[in-house]
């Protein structure tokens, strides 16, 4: 039996990194999954092969959202869960950042993680889960990514208000606040077909072994394993609530 028998899952940003680990491993546990992106050719393979629906879902439009829902109910009659992974990350200080950088940013994080509970949870069977992916910059500054971070802070005060206001439904609310995550995001050599992912990956396990207390970057499957583990019944009483996922990294610093 699988931990999401009967069960069917919105992935929003599905195509790669953490919503491709989320979409397969849901699939694995029994989903029916309708995976959700703006990389059509990716998202529509890795579709085919895990057998799930794709459907093009740019998180910041609206009426896309509604034609996602739409297509969730056609294809499996129901909808039961909600994982709003679709993010985009640019370096900047806040004093150089263009406005309409910090407009695209919240466009995508915000807006669409708004859009998300705003459409899929009147929709959403009762007793259903949303899952929200914020970040371990939305407990904790970090220089250069300030347009970011103020997204993912917003995602967790989101948070909190649909789990208050969707309670009397039993749907229950969360957010994941991933520290640094070996995907395109934190490693784009793996969106460079010359480069050598896994040298760049093995890099970056150096450089997080001095800064995060377990030693290394984070995978996406292991955000995944906590996807599933606030989607399903095993975190039936919580609701409303930050986790951080991060090797240890917020827990502080060590200076010997
Ligand atoms: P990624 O860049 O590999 O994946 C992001 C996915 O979102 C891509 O498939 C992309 O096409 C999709 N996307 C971007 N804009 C979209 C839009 N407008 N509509 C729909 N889909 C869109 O990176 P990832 O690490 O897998 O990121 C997943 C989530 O995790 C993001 O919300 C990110 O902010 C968050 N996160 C990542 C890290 C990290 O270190 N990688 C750390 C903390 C939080």
């Amino acid at each position: 039996m699988g931990k999401l028998d009967g069960r069917v899952v919105i992935v929003t940003g599905a195509a790669r990194g953490q919503g491709e680990q989320e979409a397969r491993l849901f699939r694995a546990e029994g989903a029916e999954v309708v995976l959700a992106d703006v990389l059509d050719e990716q998202g529509e393979a890795l579709a085919r092969e895990i057998g799930g629906r794709y459907v093009h879902l740019d998180v910041g439009e609206e009426e896309a959202w509604r034609a996602a829902v739409a297509v969730a109910k056609e294809a499996y009659g129901r909808v039961d869960g909600l994982v709003n992974n679709a993010g985009i990350l640019r370096f900047n200080s806040l004093v150089d950042t263009p406005l309409d950088e910090f407009m695209q940013v919240v466009r995508v994080n915000q807006v669409g993680c708004f859009l998300g509970v705003k459409t899929v949870a009147p929709a959403m069977e009762d007793g259903g889960t949303i899952v929200n992916t914020a970040s371990y910059t939305a407990v904790t500054g970090m220089a250069a990514v300030g347009t970011y971070a103020a997204t993912k802070h917003a995602i967790l005060g989101l948070t909190r208000v649909a789990a208050l206001e969707l309670a009397d439904r039993r749907i229950r609310v969360n957010a994941m606040c991933p520290g640094a995550i070996d995907t395109a995001m934190s490693n784009p050599a793996q969106l460079d077909p010359t480069a050598d992912a896994e040298e760049t990956s093995r890099a970056l396990d150096e450089l997080y072994r001095k800064l995060v207390p377990l030693g290394r970057i984070g995978r996406p499957e292991e955000v995944a394993r906590l996807a599933l583990f606030l989607t399903c019944e095993d975190s039936s009483y919580i609701t409303g609530q930050p986790f951080v996922i991060d090797g240890g990294w917020l827990a502080g610093v060590s200076v010997i």
